[in-house]
């Protein structure tokens, strides 16, 4: 007999807890509220198959649509975030700035608010790369001169 209750606790533990709950819920009125929500819960839908399974169909549908589209964009964001953390520490080196926060935060953890431009060396590359273009633009400009320079380039010069 008591081979048996235990092979049918092992086939429905929650039958096995109801059983042992109610043999003591007449004493407890907690176990009785506890009995009543462990209780099954009458069938949500009682005519799933007629009318409203094409409604919550296509809303369930609408809403898988909306969580596509709300992972896309934060894909898109995440993707974004990352390229522009990509270039913002770029041209920090480049600037010889803190990539954190250029030397803006006196509360930064990387330079204590010391880390503006020109702080520390710029890195060569990344100087190469979006400083260095900008210097020469800055250039003045050498006066149009009357003829252009004789060429020492031989056959190619001709072609330009
Ligand atoms: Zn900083």
């Amino acid at each position: 007999m008591d081979d048996s209750n235990r092979t049918a606790d092992a086939a429905d533990p929650l039958a096995a807890l109801k059983a042992q709950l109610t043999a003591q819920a007449g004493d407890n009125p907690a176990l009785a509220v506890l009995l009543q929500f462990m209780q099954p819960r009458p069938a949500p839908a009682p005519c799933v198959d007629v009318e409203p399974a094409p409604a919550a169909s296509a809303r369930e549908e609408q809403l898988q649509a909306d969580l596509d589209v709300l992972v896309r964009g934060h894909a898109q964001q995440a993707a974004e975030l990352e390229r522009l953390r990509r270039r913002n520490d770029a041209l920090a080196a480049a600037l010889g700035a803190c990539h954190l926060c250029f030397g803006e935060d006196a509360w930064c953890p990387r330079c204590g608010g010391l880390g503006r431009p020109a702080s520390r060396r710029p890195e060569p590359a990344a100087f190469a790369q979006y400083v260095r273009p900008v210097l020469e633009r800055l250039q003045p400009r050498e006066p149009a001169r009357a003829t252009p320079p004789a060429s020492t380039e031989g056959p190619r010069a001709g072609a330009a």
